[in-house]
């Protein structure tokens, strides 16, 4: 028994914080997490699940009208109804929310519902005036969409109010080039919005594979999303019809009835007390830690988002894991962040592992790319002119697979597992004595030539 209150205080109850506080809670620490909206945090509220679940739900656009190619009736006045959409995403998102909860009671964790932030090294203030000490404290607070300061930005929504419009926009603008720009591009687009996707550089997805990139940004123009490159916002007005008219450089404004930003994530490190517990942060605002997640503060850890490393759900489950396993049992343990794979839930899905063509030519100037671009068998059936694009980069004298790319239908289910070859430090020639699953998709992986 120690003289604080608890063993570790977790602030943000998220993906990071999750795990971290039911593993310590596990390995027999007295432990207490705070949350200032709702436990699941970003990935179950508003991020990942909801998102994927709109994913699928967009999807049925291409789906039912290729079903008529083979053989289904779908009558021409199929209707998608958002309301439903949305309302059973809720429910399946409310269903998890609470499973996090009642995993975090039967481990013991005793959840706050409050804002918390740091008075001290060891000490907490809680909304309510509640003040708390602990031997240790997690920060998992996580990020939030980055806002850009233009005239009229009020007027604009982010990924968090994307899940809760009224109805599917009729013509929307996205701000942005990553990820979550184009998956909601993608989402927008097969629910029949008009999508204007506008970015201030010449490139979308910057640090994916290139070919792979331009792959999708032929194929969303060729499905009807409209891009504008070089484009730097210069403000929303709102018209008298309630229209939004938005002003960019190098472009004619346009009318839209949304604006999203989708421009980047902000750690959130404001007013939580780390100027008072002396904690150090990075020049872009993210908590500054070592390779065990330690803080510049002795007894002061931080996890996920809010440390801007790779911001991604496994990778901050894996950094609370290695955190709860390091100080509270007795196993250290480090996150490896070499070769995590990323996807883009676009239509079709990109997925990535490893070095892209131009970092593997740039890190060990003699590499071998094998290239596989086909037409998916079902796409050839539906009439839908889509190729996937599948790209394996090895060492030019090992053979050793740095990196595979893709685009393609279900890229990411497909990636999920070569990523375990590439991981494993496999080479081409163990793909190529695999023999093929005929017929698939993925068969393409151990048939490149
Ligand atoms: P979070 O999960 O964000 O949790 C932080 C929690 O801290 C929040 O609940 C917040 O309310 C709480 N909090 C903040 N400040 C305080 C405070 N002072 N007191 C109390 N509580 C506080 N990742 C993937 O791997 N795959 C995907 O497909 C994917 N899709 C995404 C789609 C979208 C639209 C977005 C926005 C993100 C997506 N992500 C995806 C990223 C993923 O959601 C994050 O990387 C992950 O949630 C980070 O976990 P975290 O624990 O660091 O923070």
């Amino acid at each position: 028994m120690t003289d604080y209150d608890y063993d570790l205080f977790v602030i943000g109850i998220g993906s990071g914080g999750t795990r971290a506080a039911r593993v310590a809670a596990a390995h027999g620490a007295r432990v207490a997490a705070a949350e200032e909206y709702r436990v699941g945090g970003t990935c179950v509220i508003r991020g990942c699940v909801p998102k994927k679940l709109l994913v699928y739900g967009a999807h049925f656009a291409e789906d039912l009208m290729d079903a008529r190619r083979f053989g289904w009736d779908v009558p021409a006045d199929c209707k998608f109804d958002w309301k439903t959409l949305t309302g059973n995403v809720f429910e399946e998102v409310d269903r998890i929310s609470k499973a996090y909860n009642t995993t975090l009671d039967s481990h013991k964790v005793e959840v706050i519902n409050e804002r918390a932030e740091l008075t001290g090294p060891n000490s907490i203030r809680l909304a309510s005036g509640r003040e708390v000490t602990s031997k240790y404290i997690l920060i998992a607070t996580g990020a939030r969409p980055h806002i850009p300061t233009c005239p009229g930005h009020e007027f604009g929504i982010t990924s968090n109010e994307a899940f809760h419009l009224e109805s599917v926009p009729k013509r929307i603008l996205i701000a942005g080039a990553g990820y979550i720009a184009n998956e909601f591009a993608g989402i927008f687009h097969e629910f029949g919005a008009k999508v204007t996707l506008i970015n201030r550089s010449d490139q979308i997805l910057r640090g994916y594979d290139e070919q792979i990139r331009d792959r999708l940004l032929q194929i969303s123009m060729m499905k009807g999303i409209d891009f504008r490159f070089n484009a730097k916002f210069e403000g929303i007005e709102k018209q008298a019809d309630g229209s939004l008219k938005v002003s960019m450089s190098n472009h004619a404004p346009i009318e839209v009835d949304c604006v999203m930003f989708a421009t980047g994530r902000v750690p959130n490190t404001e007013n939580l007390g780390l100027d008072a517990a002396g904690v150090e942060l990075t020049e872009k605002g993210a908590i500054r830690v070592d390779e065990d997640n330690r803080s510049s503060v002795p007894s002061i850890f931080a996890v996920g988002d809010v440390t801007d490393r790779i911001q991604l759900t496994p990778v901050a489950i894996r950094e609370g894991q290695a955190f709860a396993d390091t100080i509270f049992g007795n196993k250290p343990t480090r996150v490896d962040y070499h070769c995590v794979p990323a996807a883009v839930f676009s239509h079709p899905q990109m997925a990535g592992v490893g070095l892209t063509e131009s970092q593997a030519k740039q890190k060990y100037g003699s590499v071998k790319v094998y290239v596989s671009d086909f037409r998916p068998m079902k796409n050839v059936l539906a009439g839908r002119n889509e190729r996937a694009l599948y790209k394996m980069i090895c060492d030019g004298e090992t053979n050793k697979i740095l990196g595979i790319h893709m685009i393609g239908p279900e890229a990411a289910e497909i990636l999920q597992a070569a990523a375990v070859a590439v991981k494993a430090g496999l080479t081409k020639d163990a793909f190529d004595q695999t023999v093929a699953l005929h017929p698939t998709m993925a068969e393409e992986l151990v048939l490149m030539k």
